[in-house]
């Protein structure tokens, strides 16, 4: 493995400028690493002939002196954003062969700034899961012990392992109820959820369109702001994005806490909390108050209902969004003999078991008579878990909590086999936060005793991102975390 793989984005872009690499040699020693670590199934698509095309242009860029702010840095991009003449799948049998003709307006504004893009990187079909055990295209290897067969978490699971893998720079993720945090926490990387409305959902793939947001997966705190710079910003394209002026999310990196109030919320210490996670909530605590912050208890009394009502809201919004693949239209088609039936062979053949499951769900807590006893009070519900961070915020400035209750787990693993339940239970902490719309990141704080990977979660208050920077960065500094090599 090379190197200069090994830097993030800042590191990198600094040796671009000073000449130290090329852009071109730094995409094939990326093309190389990958290939070398292709057993990890990370990728879904590797595309080395685009890469160099755009590594020639960066150095181009570089010689007349006038790259621009991600000139040449290699990403890899999560299988549901649309790439244009680059196989689209999000990882499903239905959407075998599918080529966008237009590119997410996230990944255009990244190439635009002059990212490379190395390829698609696997996920839960649809980004439904979290383990990465969904995908058509079989399951992602957490690098971390390699040899323990670990699940990288889930959805953005390709683009968690690939960062912490070295075999991407930094990598874009989507998350609905936890696909960025859970995963990155997973593969001790760093990812932020940006605020609903933050990044434009224009050619991302729908699964829950109400809680869907982009965001990047990368190896720091600096890294995460220097690509959410790119991806932010108003588009006429997405109706639900937000015309807010951008901050510049680097600057608040190195800004002092002190003062600062840190949120801490009574529901996500349960009991029978796995205990190597609380100690190292603990310590980020400590580290927050030694550096002049202030603690403050607060509560989310509705934390409780946040999974019930995710997993109602979600499949319904799913069931709606994926009605649109109905073998007429996009990717694989089986046929029938007549309409009706090439639609369900089409989508018995096409979808996998979970999102059987979630169009079912959604499809039933959506119907005639079920509407007002699930789907409604679901959206009630979500309203009163908006309301417990309203006031929460009045309390405090930013909240700190574990990322996820578990660490990775084998793939396979038997428990969460035996009923998709587990697996929901797992995102009791994140999903709360897509419910209100708020930013939230996960950074990594330690590793277990048997060596794996614990994450952090930060969350802040709608269009704050600022204040996550700036604290996530001073916990970074603290925890001192020794990533892959
Ligand atoms: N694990 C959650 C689910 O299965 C979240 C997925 C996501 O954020 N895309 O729905």
């Amino acid at each position: 493995m090379s190197d200069i793989t090994k830097l993030t984005i800042s590191q990198t872009l600094e040796g671009l400028k000073n000449k130290q690499f090329s852009a071109t040699e730094l995409t094939k020693a990326y093309l190389q690493d990958m290939e070398a670590k292709r057993n990890l199934n990370a990728y879904v698509l590797e595309t080395p002939e685009q890469a160099l095309a755009q590594a020639k242009v960066a150095d181009t860029n570089y010689a007349n002196g006038t790259p621009r702010t991600l000139e040449g840095i290699p990403l890899g991009i999560k299988d549901i954003f649309c790439t244009k003449d680059v196989r689209t799948t999000a990882c499903s049998h239905i959407l075998d062969g599918f080529v966008p003709q237009y590119e997410s307006t996230v990944t255009s504004k990244l190439f635009n700034d002059g990212a490379i893009c190395l390829g698609k990187l696997n996920m839960d079909e649809f980004a439904m899961g979290g383990s990465n055990e969904n995908s058509f295209y079989g399951p992602v290897v957490n690098p971390w012990h390699e040899e323990r067969n670990l699940v990288p978490g889930g959805s953005s699971g390709g683009s968690a392992a690939a960062v912490a893998a070295n075999i991407c720079a930094a990598a874009t993720g989507t998350d609905t109820g936890g696909s960025i945090r859970q995963p990155a926490a997973f593969c001790g990387v760093t990812g932020i959820k940006p605020t609903y409305g933050r990044c434009s959902r224009y050619g991302i793939m729908a699964f829950a369109s109400s809680l869907d947001q982009a965001g990047p997966i990368a190896k720091d705190v600096k890294d995460c702001a220097i690509l959410l710079q790119s991806m932010s910003g108003y588009d006429p394209k997405d109706s639900t994005s937000v015309n807010k002026e951008v901050p510049n999310f680097t600057s608040f990196i190195g800004q002092s806490v002190k003062g600062l109030k840190i949120g801490i919320p009574a529901e996500y210490r349960p009991q029978g909390l796995n205990q190597e996670i609380a100690d190292y909530w603990d310590k980020g605590i400590e580290i927050l108050k030694q550096a002049g912050a202030e603690i403050v208890n607060i509560s989310l009394p509705n934390t409780k209902y946040a999974l019930a009502a995710y997993y109602i809201i979600a499949p319904a919004e799913a069931s709606s969004n994926l009605a649109r693949y109905d073998g007429a239209r996009y990717g694989l088609r089986i046929d029938g003999k007549n309409l009706d039936e090439m639609y369900t062979n089409s989508r018995t053949s096409g979808f996998g078991a979970e999102v059987k499951r979630r169009i079912m769900i959604g499809t039933y807590v959506l119907s005639a008579g079920y509407y007002d006893a699930y789907y409604l009070k679901a959206q009630k519900v979500r309203r009163l878990i908006q309301n417990d961070f309203v006031e929460a915020f009045k309390k405090c400035d930013i909240i700190l909590t574990p990322t996820s209750p578990l660490a990775a787990f084998p793939i396979g693993d038997k428990t969460m086999r035996e009923s998709p339940i587990n697996m929901w239970l797992n995102d009791v902490f994140t999903v709360s936060v897509n419910l209100a719309g708020l930013p939230g990141m996960s950074l990594p704080i330690g590793l277990s005793k048997d060596g794996l990977p614990f994450g952090l979660q930060l969350i802040g208050r709608s269009f704050d991102e600022e204040t996550i920077f700036k604290t996530a960065a001073i916990i970074e500094q603290e925890a001192k975390f020794e990533r892959l090599k």
